[in-house]
């Protein structure tokens, strides 16, 4: 068992349904890991990306990571039966050498290619990920029917609230029944006046979430907490700078519905400091570690082991990154549910050609591995990484 090409590349991505819209030059990484297991005359390759919302990882998987699972033996990278990638034990090789903390955008680069050598295991055990997942690390929890929430809602620069309120419309004719949009960068009677409109086409304030996107300051923090308590809203995410756990405290204490933090945390150390010193709230706040942000599956099992710990339950968790790999891990583990991008970060957001979504929630295909394959406009970009067609 030998990984014998790794393929690389940055590939600008938009945060808009209008790619035409300036998204701050964004970009991820796409990665491709050929193994030496060959089915039907081809080697089985696994496919992996930076989920998104940072930037492309390309140098430190060039540079570093990459070569370290180019050099490992079969003994380092194999099942006991070496008959499969391990990919535990394949991340273990990929961090030699790595020194506790600093954890800067390095787990970016790991969590890539962490999702490629998963998408290679399951494809060589013949499962979907949510699967062979569920069998390697699983206690039962694993299921079929996730429920999924409609991330978007961006500003627009003209007609906001018309095309917003659009965006919405075309969501629940699509079988989402819950959504989320963002909040944060303009005035916060501007947030209001969105929120109000989005409201009057949905059953119930538990039905929208809103991401201020990190953005407020300690004291706007508390200003936009008073104004949105009264919604009550799904949830409240990304009230303020990630690391500023004594204004999360603070929001914790005087506003009562759920709040939701963790998606720019990409550590267990990290992760943990929030738990013990952010005031959230186990039973009523979420929690939206990505996976592949924070050093990819390896460690956001450490992450929920330590939740558990800490009196969490897995309904909490809402995994950051509304894309297939997302969606696999939502269902093995049994979490809360997966965000999905219908519209936005393509084509990585989203799921399967086809999919339908009844009721809120969306069933993983059946194809091996991550699916890649079941959303042509993914597959098409990984192919031209492999230079085919
Ligand atoms: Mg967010």
């Amino acid at each position: 068992m030998r990984v014998t090409d790794i393929r690389e590349r940055t590939v600008p991505i938009s945060r808009y349904a209008d790619p035409g819209m300036p998204s701050g030059n964004l970009n991820t990484t796409v990665v491709a890991i050929v193994t030496d297991v060959r089915r039907d005359g081809a080697p089985i390759v696994g496919f992996g990306f930076s989920s998104f919302g940072r930037f492309g990882q390309s140098g430190l998987i060039r540079e570093r990571f990459a070569p370290r699972l180019m050099a490992a033996g079969d003994d380092d990278l194999a099942t006991q039966s070496g008959d499969n990638i391990h990919p535990l034990r394949a991340w273990d090789c990929m961090m030699q050498d790595e020194k506790p903390g600093g954890h800067g955008e390095r787990c970016v680069a790991v969590g890539t290619l962490d999702m490629a050598l998963w998408d290679a295991a399951a494809k060589i055990a013949g499962r979907p990920l949510y699967r062979f997942l569920g069998d390697l690390v699983g206690d039962g929890s694993a299921r079929r029917s996730v429920p999924v929430y409609a991330g978007g809602g961006y500003y627009f620069s003209s007609d906001d609230i018309d095309r917003l309120t659009d965006e919405v419309r075309q969501f629940l004719d699509h079988g989402y029944t819950r959504v989320k949009i963002k909040i944060g960068g303009r005035s916060l009677a501007d947030d209001l006046e969105r929120i109000e409109a989005v409201l009057s086409l949905l059953p119930g304030g538990d039905h929208l979430a809103v991401d201020a996107m990190n953005c407020y300051t300690p004291e706007s923090a508390i200003q936009a907490a008073k104004a949105l308590a009264p919604y009550s809203l799904r949830w409240l995410e990304d009230i303020c700078d990630p690391l500023d756990f004594e204004t999360h405290a603070r929001i914790a204490s005087a506003y009562d519905p759920p709040l939701a933090a963790g998606e720019a945390l990409f550590s267990l150390a990290d992760a943990r400091n929030l738990i013990r010193y952010g005031g959230l709230r186990p039973g009523r706040d979420f929690l939206l570690f990505d996976p592949v942000h924070c050093y990819g599956l390896p460690e956001y099992l450490r992450i929920l082991a330590m939740l558990e710990g800490h009196g969490w339950s897995r309904a909490a968790c809402q995994p950051h990154g509304g894309h297939l790999f997302s969606l696999h891990v939502a269902a093995a583990l049994g979490l809360a549910g997966s965000e999905s991008n219908p519209h936005n970060f393509q084509p990585f957001g989203g799921f399967a050609d086809g999919t339908v979504v009844e009721d809120g929630t969306v069933h993983p295909r059946q194809a091996p591995g991550i699916g890649v394959e079941t959303r042509s406009s993914l597959y098409k970009l990984f192919r031209s990484l492999l230079g085919s067609n």
